[in-house]
């Protein structure tokens, strides 16, 4: 396939540097439509998984159902699975290919609590009243990244290109809980570079520092003394008091922290009926700073208040960290390649039923009329952003795991338009748009740009050696990954097992069946879209 003049440049650069091959740049463009049209073929198969993932709605370490299928399909067509990693049960890592470059694929896969809802349906309406549901949109990007691993293969395989993709879940992103661990354990060791994707509403693969937050996920226990809470409340020492008066604690050293924290917690363990004095409880915090050395004196300032609270109620005091994640930064060289791509796929056609559903959402919703950046939220977006890097300044923000893996292996990260902007996040109606065409078409066009993007990795290694310079001499020139986590701190995989337990059997009655409905939206008999409730 490759033509005299490229293999002969092929030849003449091996001898000036190391054995690589260059590849004619109408061969790499021809490829690259190739793969884009591969993909665009697999519009059925996208949609599929998109619903089907949906329809497990399933809590971080739980993701059951959701890792057998994706792994049975990967088994299929012919990746070699390892399951279980780093002690997670949910967790695997598949792999195609041999030798390099070894591109990483990632996204993530568990869901939202008290997210359940229908979609398509632009009112409260859950398929299962109080269930989890995906209302972050994690039952997308698997599609993304596996119909362009499967189109570039085949590519890989008809024309002889050397390289291994390898193919991993985000588990638990909510809980922060797997990404620093698979690290810790050396999933990413041999990895040139890593693709993650997640889904936005609009498309992005900004490199440098995004403004987003690092954290730790830690959960403080206090042990007390049960007695008659009305008989001998003083011969009792209450657990509960250690938790709330922390909790007073922290929320007076609130005033003293930097602008650019988040903190917040959650009382996992208040004790069980009023009149026995709480023996046990546990409140479960994040702590969310702008960088490591901020993260950690919150950290330690938890800890210390944690240890105060214990004093005054007389009870003992333990801690686990449960997730931790490092603020992101993201590569250059891949963010350039990429956003090259996006600019050629652009944006998917939205209809008018897309564009309907997204209005009564985002009046649902009470979404501001401009974003962050004053962009205007009105409907589907369809104008493209300029390619940025690293932020000038952030009031902080949320977090995301793939930064333990950034700050190891030159890593971008592709947001594709698959949902609506302007929701609130972590919502029921952030799900509203993920198993309707918005997300298909979204998830489809992002699989489209990530198969166009291994293309280039496959076939310029300059892409890769520009990633590796920008990482080792810009990124990590000054500062230096520390993981928060040790090798001793296991992951939090019993999280949400009791939830799950409670609500899957209820949700299996509603698992997409693609053998009998094209579409899910089609199994729960919904019309697209509907935008007002029935009338009583
Ligand atoms: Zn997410």
């Amino acid at each position: 396939m490759r033509n005299l003049l490229s293999a002969l440049a092929g030849v003449l650069f091996s001898i000036g540097l190391r054995a690589q091959t260059i590849y004619d740049t109408t061969f790499i463009n021809n490829l690259k439509e190739q793969a884009r049209t591969a993909v665009a073929a697999k519009q059925k198969g996208v949609q599929e998984m998109v619903d089907q993932i949906f329809s497990y709605g399933e809590l971080g370490f739980q993701e059951i159902e959701t890792s057998k299928y994706l792994t049975a399909f990967l088994t299929k067509n012919g990746f070699t699975v390892e399951k279980g990693i780093a002690g997670i049960p949910t967790s695997w890592m598949a792999r195609w290919g041999s030798g390099s470059p070894v591109i990483a694929l990632g996204s993530d896969i568990d869901c939202i609590p008290k997210a359940s809802q229908k979609p398509g349906v632009a009112y409260k309406d859950p398929i299962v009243e109080g269930a989890p549901g995906h209302g972050e949109g994690h039952n997308s990007g698997q599609a993304v990244i596996i119909f362009a691993a499967l189109a570039v293969k085949d590519l890989m395989e008809k024309n002889h290109l050397p390289g291994t993709l390898v193919i991993w879940p985000g588990v638990a992103e909510e809980l922060v809980g797997s990404k620093a661990w698979y690290v810790r354990d050396g999933y990413f060791k041999n990895v040139d570079a890593c693709i993650f994707t997640h889904v936005g509403s609009a498309w992005n693969c900004n490199y440098g520092d995004p403004g987003m937050n690092g954290l730790v996920s830690v959960k403080f226990s206090f042990d007390g003394e049960a007695a008659h809470a009305a008989g001998a409340p003083w011969r009792g020492k209450s657990a509960l008091d250690a938790v709330e008066l922390m909790d007073v604690g922290w929320n007076f050293k609130r005033e003293h922290l930097k602008p650019t924290q988040r903190s917040h917690y959650v009382i996992t363990d208040g004790g069980d009926q009023p009149n026995v004095v709480p023996s046990k409880a546990s409140v479960w915090y994040y702590f969310r700073e702008r960088n490591y050395d901020d993260i950690s004196s919150m950290y330690a300032a938890g800890v210390n208040i944690a240890k105060g609270a214990a004093l005054m109620t007389d009870t003992r005091m333990s801690y686990q960290i449960q997730g931790t994640a490092w603020p992101g930064h993201f590569n250059k060289a891949l963010a350039q390649a990429m956003y090259a791509n996006i600019k050629k796929v652009g944006y998917p056609q939205w209809t008018d039923a897309d564009q309907q559903l997204a209005l009564a959402v985002q009046k649902l919703v009470d979404a501001p009329k401009t974003d962050l950046e004053g962009k205007p939220i009105h409907g589907l977006r369809s104008d493209l952003d300029t390619l940025k890097g690293s932020v000038p300044f952030s009031w902080g923000g949320g977090s995301d795991d793939i930064a333990d893996i950034s700050w190891n292996v030159p890593t971008i990260d592709l947001y594709y338009p698959a949902n609506i902007p302007g929701t609130k996040g972590h919502h029921w109606a952030d799900a509203i748009a993920m198993a309707t065409p918005i997300a298909h078409k979204g998830s489809l066009y992002g699989a489209e740009v990530t198969a166009m993007t291994l293309i280039d990795l496959f076939t310029k290694p300059q892409i890769i050696a520009d990633a590796k310079d920008y990482f080792n001499n810009v990124q990590t020139k000054e500062v230096k990954y520390k993981p928060f986590i040790t090798k001793d701190d296991p992951p939090a995989i019993y999280l949400n097992k009791e939830t799950m337990e409670k609500y899957r059997e209820q949700m299996r009655k509603y698992y997409y069946d693609p053998s009998k409905y094209k579409t899910y939206l089609e199994q729960l008999g919904i019309t697209y879209p509907t935008l007002t409730p029935p009338a009583k």
